[in-house]
């Protein structure tokens, strides 16, 4: 059967590459909330669009309440048992630099395709349909169901899945091909809290430091008073490892600006922090005495410069299977007698929300700040030696011909508050496929072996 579905895939290149390039030429980049289309005009075009491909191989489709398609492939009328999540939408291109064709034109050359989409998410959606239509072409029986989702709002929070869960079930086993192989199958708990502060006075004029809640900010900047030309230079030659610093006179001010290197959040290790760097070093001036400076200093304590495993907040911990918390101080402004920050906590299963949350509020409140509110979602896990993953992980291994594993990782994926979830691809190995950047690509080939994983797998849950 092997061969017959890779056959298949190799003879219906051209459909994957006509499906995905459709796809990639609507910008469905979210856009103003319109009636019909929750998410904006261009992720419902491309919904409609999705369903279409669908409807013309004759799969059962349905579009339910404007932000999420099914397709079914279905032996009878009982509810799928295999469901394939994927996403439409995409992050902006606009104003992106480096790239070097049209984002939303999809283009080929020497074997790589490159546009917006193509790796995130539109190609290995591509590839699970033409997984489907190899099914249901090549007859292979089918005891149970699979259905094909895609959704509109992956990358803006989910929005797409919390209304369709509301009134619809998923299928018993979900995986999602939006993220990387072999198998996630334990991501981490995400915390992002807010924080605030009140003083009077004090030698900052303003602090504005980072500005993306989810990564470490590569750039800080103040301005103080009362401090000299010399006491800052002998500060920055103690702090200024990994980051640097300028600053320069305005009007017996100085105006102190701090460079690091951005990462993601959930791997702080790649990045160097920019606002804790100048939190360092203004802890390291002589500023006046007062709520400010002990506002200052509390934050230096509990979270000093590069340190990424929250250990001073009382954090730290690891576990086995998923590996340590990390924690990022990604935003801090401060101005006009308050302050107010943002915390990127990413936890491992040995501890719970309400464990990150107490220890946060106490370290803050000793700093003399407040914890004010937070965002954030428990570890997600799905058994590893479940029948389901044991049969991805056998298809992997036959497709791929290389041992198959779960890993565990600190990102959240389109599965994570769906039981029973994994995420199955459809990045390879350490590959920087440009996902969100500039030149989005991935290779014919590789959508190719894609599209007959996914039909194996298809095969192996549902036949
Ligand atoms: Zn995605």
């Amino acid at each position: 059967m092997h061969d017959k579905i890779r056959n298949y895939i190799s003879s219906n290149k051209d459909k994957l590459l006509s499906v995905l390039s459709e796809l990639v030429s609507i910008p469905s980049v979210k856009g103003e909330a319109e009636p019909g289309a929750p998410f904006g005009k261009m992720p419902r075009a491309a919904l409609d669009r999705m369903i279409m491909f669908c409807k013309e191989e004759g799969f059962r489709t349905e579009l339910c309440y404007d932000v999420v398609g099914t397709a079914d492939l279905c032996p009878d009328d009982s509810f799928p048992a295999l469901g394939i999540l994927c996403h439409l939408d995409v992050v902006p291109a606009a104003g992106q630099k480096g790239w070097n064709t049209d984002p939303f034109t999809m283009v080929e050359k020497d074997g790589i395709l490159y546009g917006r989409g193509v790796i995130d998410d539109k190609g290995p959606l591509a590839a699970s349909f033409l997984a489907m239509k190899c099914i249901k072409d090549l007859g292979i029986p089918l005891k149970k169901g699979v259905r094909l989702i895609f959704g509109t709002d992956e990358e803006n929070g989910s929005g797409d899945l919390d209304i369709y869960l509301a009134k619809d079930r998923l299928p018993e086993n979900v995986f999602t091909p939006d993220a990387s192989f072999p198998i996630i199958n334990i991501e981490k708990g995400m915390m992002r809290s807010r924080f605030s502060g009140k003083y009077d006075g004090g030698s900052i004029i303003y602090f504005h430091g980072g500005n993306i809640p989810n990564a470490v900010p590569d750039s800080a900047e103040c301005i103080i008073s009362g401090i000299s030309a010399e006491q800052i230079a002998d500060a920055v030659s103690g702090t200024a490892e990994n980051v640097t610093f300028t600053f320069e006179d305005q009007n017996g001010n100085y105006l102190i600006k701090c460079t690091g290197h951005s990462a993601h959040a959930s791997t702080p290790e790649s990045g160097h922090n920019a606002v804790t760097a100048l939190i360092k070093l203004l802890a390291a001036l002589p500023l006046e005495d007062g709520a400010q400076k002990d506002i200052i200093s509390g934050l230096s304590e509990i979270m000093p410069f590069d340190e990424n495993d929250g250990e001073h907040m009382g954090l730290k911990c690891t576990d086995e299977r998923s590996g340590a918390l990390t924690l990022v101080f990604s935003i801090f402004n401060m101005e006009n007698g308050s302050c107010e920050g943002c915390i990127d906590v990413r936890f491992p299963t040995c501890t719970t929300l309400k464990k990150v949350e107490d220890a946060e509020r106490a370290a803050l409140e000793k700093a003399g700040c407040t914890f004010d509110s937070f965002l954030g979602d428990e570890p997600h896990i799905t058994d590893e030696h479940s029948d389901f993953i044991r049969k991805l992980l056998s298809v992997y291994e036959r497709c791929e011909g290389e041992k198959g594993k779960c890993i565990a990782i600190g990102g959240g994926t389109y599965v994570h508050n769906i039981k029973g979830g994994v995420a199955f691809g459809a990045e390879r190995g350490d590959t920087d496929y440009h996902m969100h950047g500039a030149n989005e690509f991935i290779t014919v080939e590789e959508l190719l072996k894609d599209a007959v994983i996914y039909a194996e797998a298809i095969a192996e849950i549902c036949g």
